[in-house]
């Protein structure tokens, strides 16, 4: 699904996440990991590969999608429940990642197949950007309804919502008339 404004995407392997928890569109937007077969054609569309998916795995895939989007809760200064980090490391635990090792150093790479392939995906761009530094700026809109994830390119890193022009200003419009209400008030 494409960005709501002009926000450039994550850098680097962040991306693929964000494009994961963007996946679907919330509240009640089209899900593209909403049955099996459109789950592994999502899969072939971001990563290339063409993997099998059951029942279960979409299961899995859209309880990691959804630990992964109130783990990022933290990142406009929320409190997340220590038991989502928990959550996620189970869900990624499963699939096993080996060290490919050279003169110039290490990476991690996935090292088995079906949806599991994907995970380890996650696992490993997780601990690239949070590496690089990126993690932090990965963020999901401050909104109860809307929560889509974007990235935080601003200079102070203190955005809050998607787009200020429809959930920032939506916001503040709410903020508005509850203080309009409030002063009103007899
Ligand atoms: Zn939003």
């Amino acid at each position: 699904m494409s960005e709501p404004e002009a926000r450039s995407p994550a850098p680097g392997s962040l991306a693929l996440i964000q494009r994961f928890i963007n996946s679907t569109e919330l509240p009640d937007g089209i899900d593209e990991l909403g049955s099996a077969p459109l789950a592994a054609r999502w899969l072939r569309d971001a990563v290339g590969a063409n993997l099998e998916v059951s029942n279960k795995d979409r299961t899995r895939l859209i309880a990691t999608r959804e630990a992964l989007r109130d783990l990022l809760e933290s990142h406009t200064g929320e409190n997340v429940d220590p038991a989502v980090a928990v959550r996620l490391e189970k869900l990624l635990g499963s699939a096993p990642l080996r060290p490919v090792v050279s003169a110039q150093g290490a990476t991690l790479a996935v090292n088995c197949g079906g949806v599991e392939n994907f995970l380890g995906m996650i696992s490993t761009a997780l601990v690239e950007a949070t590496l690089m530094g990126t993690w932090a700026h990965l963020k999901v809109c401050r909104s109860d309804t809307c929560r889509w994830a974007f990235y935080d390119h601003s200079k102070n890193g203190r955005s809050c919502w998607c787009s200020m022009r429809v959930c920032g200003s939506r916001e503040k419009a709410r903020t508005y008339r509850a203080r309009q209400r409030a002063t009103s008030a007899p």
